[in-house]
C-alpha cells in the first residue's frame, strides 16, 4: 500500500476537487443545475473509462467462459411484465394532503408532513420507472420504459447468445450501460443518482451449483477491488436481510465501501435463480431452457449476478485515493491512484517555457502518445503543475530541463507518492516508466 496520511476523507473536499480538476461538474450547471445529475469533467471520462475498461478485462476478455452484449436502454414493455418490475419495482409513498409533497412511507416517522406538519394520506406504491412514449402519439400503447437494470438484456438474450457462442453452462454475459430509476430521495453526489450505468454479468450454472458460485462471484468482486487499488479495510461484505431480498432472489450479498458518510453498497452479488428465464419462456412462449449434452436433459439454469455500480465504484475509488499530507510546510493534496485506474499516467513537464526546451519535451511526449494516457503541460510554474498532477493522480511526471539538452539527454522520472526523482538516459525511457509503474503497481500487493 503506498503510504496513506488521510483515512477519512471529507465529502466537500471530494466534491471540491472534483469540480477544480475537471473529474465531476454539476450537469447544466449555467442553468441552476439538475437535482443529483452530474457530468464527468477531461479527468473524470478517463477516470470511469479506466473503472469500466478494468472491469470487461476482468470479467469479459480475460475469461474464457463470459462474453458481452451491448442492447438497448428501450425494450418491449412486455419485459417488465414477466420481469415482475410493473408490478414490484416500487417504493410505498405517503403524499401530503396540504403541500403535496410525497415521502417515502419507510422515511416517514410520525403522522405528520415533516416540511408543513400537514396530514398525510393513504400510502401508495408508486413505480420507479422512468416511463415515456415511443413514436408520435402519446398513449397507453405506446408507452415503453427506460431499463432500471441492464440485467433483462441478458436474459431475453440468453438463447441467441448461447445458440451463436455454444457456450456450455456454467457461462456468462455482461454488459455495462445506462439504467434509470426514479429515485425519491437520491443523494449523496454521484452515489445515487436517477440515471446510472451499471456494470452487470449473469452468470448461468447448474441448478444444484448454486451456492458454489454465490461465493466464487463474491470472493472475486470483492477481490478486483483490492486487486486495483482499493484498502482491504474499506471493503466489507453485507449479507441481505429477509426483508431486503428482492422479489426475483434467493440470496443476495453487498461489497460496501467506507463513504465519507459511511458504509454504502458497490456491488450486490444475487442468486437470481431461474426466476427470470422461466419468467420470459412464459410470457414469451419462446424455449429458455438449456440442453445438456451429456447428461440429455433439459432445465432452466440458475443465475449468479454480480451488479457493479460504474458511478458508485468510480466514486469509491476517488475517494480512496484521496490523501493529504504535509510537505514543505505547506499541504499536498495527492490521489493516490492504482496505475491502472489513473486517469493519466504519465505527465510530461518541461522545466519552463524557455524555447531550447520545448522541441525535446514535445518529441518525448509524442513518443509516449499511444503508449500511455499521457499529458504535456507547460502551463504554470513547475511546482504547481506537480501539485496539479498529484490533485488528478499521475503516477509519473517526466520532467526535461537544462541537463537534457546541454548535457546528456537525460530527464527525470518524479514518483507520485514518495516524490522522489530518478535521472535516466532519454535512451532508456520507456523501460524506466514501465519499471516505475511496476514498482507502484507493487506497492498496493
Ligand atoms: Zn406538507
Amino acid at each position: 500500500m503506498p503510504n496513506y496520511n488521510t483515512n477519512n476523507t471529507k465529502l466537500e473536499s471530494l466534491v471540491s476537487l472534483a469540480k477544480r480538476r475537471g473529474f465531476i461538474f454539476q450537469s447544466s450547471e449555467i442553468y441552476g443545475g439538475l437535482a443529483s445529475t452530474w457530468d464527468y469533467g477531461p479527468i473524470g471520462v478517463e477516470l470511469k473509462r479506466n473503472v469500466k475498461e478494468q472491469w470487461w478485462k476482468s470479467f469479459v476478455t480475460n475469461r474464457e467462459d463470459i462474453v458481452g452484449i451491448d442492447a438497448s436502454i428501450l425494450m418491449h414493455p412486455s419485459v417488465w411484465e414477466a420481469s415482475g418490475h410493473l408490478n414490484n419495482f416500487s417504493d410505498p409513498l405517503v403524499e401530503c394532503k396540504k403541500c403535496k409533497k410525497r415521502f417515502r412511507e419507510d422515511m416517514i416517522e410520525s403522522n405528520s408532513c415533516p416540511e408543513c406538519n400537514g396530514e398525510l394520506g393513504e400510502s401508495r406504491q408508486f413505480n420507479l420507472m422512468f416511463k415515456t412514449f415511443m413514436g408520435p402519439i402519446e398513449n397507453e400503447s405506446s408507452i415503453v420504459y427506460m431499463r432500471p437494470e441492464t440485467a433483462q438484456a441478458m436474459f431475453v438474450n440468453f438463447d441467441n447468445v448461447q445458440t451463436t457462442t455454444r457456450k456450455k453452462i456454467p457461462f456468462g454475459i455482461a454488459q455495462i450501460g445506462k439504467s434509470f430509476r426514479n429515485e425519491i430521495t437520491p443523494g449523496n453526489f454521484t452515489y445515487r443518482t436517477r440515471e446510472f450505468e451499471q456494470m452487470e454479468m449473469e452468470y448461468f450454472c447448474a441448478p444444484q451449483n448454486d451456492e458454489k458460485w454465490y461465493k466464487y462471484w463474491i470472493e472475486f468482486s470483492l477481490n478486483w477491488f483490492i486487486s486495483r487499488g482499493i484498502r482491504k479495510d474499506k471493503l466489507r461484505i453485507r449479507k441481505h436481510t429477509n426483508n431486503e431480498i428482492p422479489h426475483y432472489s434467493k440470496g443476495s450479498s453487498d461489497i460496501e465501501f467506507k463513504f465519507p458518510w459511511g458504509w454504502g453498497e458497490l456491488e450486490t452479488i444475487s442468486n437470481r435463480t431461474d426466476y427470470d428465464l422461466k419468467a420470459h419462456s412464459k410470457k414469451s412462449g419462446k424455449d429458455l431452457t438449456y440442453f445438456d449434452q451429456i447428461n440429455n436433459e433439459r432445465f432452466f439454469p440458475y443465475v449468479i449476478e454480480p451488479a457493479m455500480g460504474a458511478d458508485r465504484s468510480t466514486l469509491a475509488f476517488l475517494s480512496d485515493a484521496y490523501d493529504e499530507e504535509n510537505h514543505k510546510k505547506e499541504k499536498r493534496t495527492v490521489l493516490r491512484f492504482h496505475p491502472e485506474i489513473a486517469p493519466i499516467t504519465v505527465a510530461v513537464l518541461p522545466l519552463s517555457r524557455n524555447e531550447k526546451l520545448i522541441p525535446m519535451s514535445k518529441k518525448i511526449y509524442e513518443s509516449l502518445l499511444g503508449k500511455f494516457n499521457v499529458e504535456y503541460d507547460d502551463s504554470q510554474s513547475i511546482g504547481r503543475r506537480y501539485r496539479r498532477q498529484d490533485e488528478i493522480g499521475t503516477p509519473l511526471c517526466i520532467t526535461i530541463d537544462f541537463e537534457t539538452i546541454e548535457k546528456d539527454n537525460s530527464i527525470t522520472i518524479r514518483n507520485r507518492d514518495n516524490m522522489e526523482q530518478i535521472r535516466i538516459s532519454t535512451d532508456n525511457l520507456l523501460k524506466g516508466i514501465n519499471d516505475q509503474l511496476e514498482s507502484i503497481k507493487n506497492s498496493y500487493i
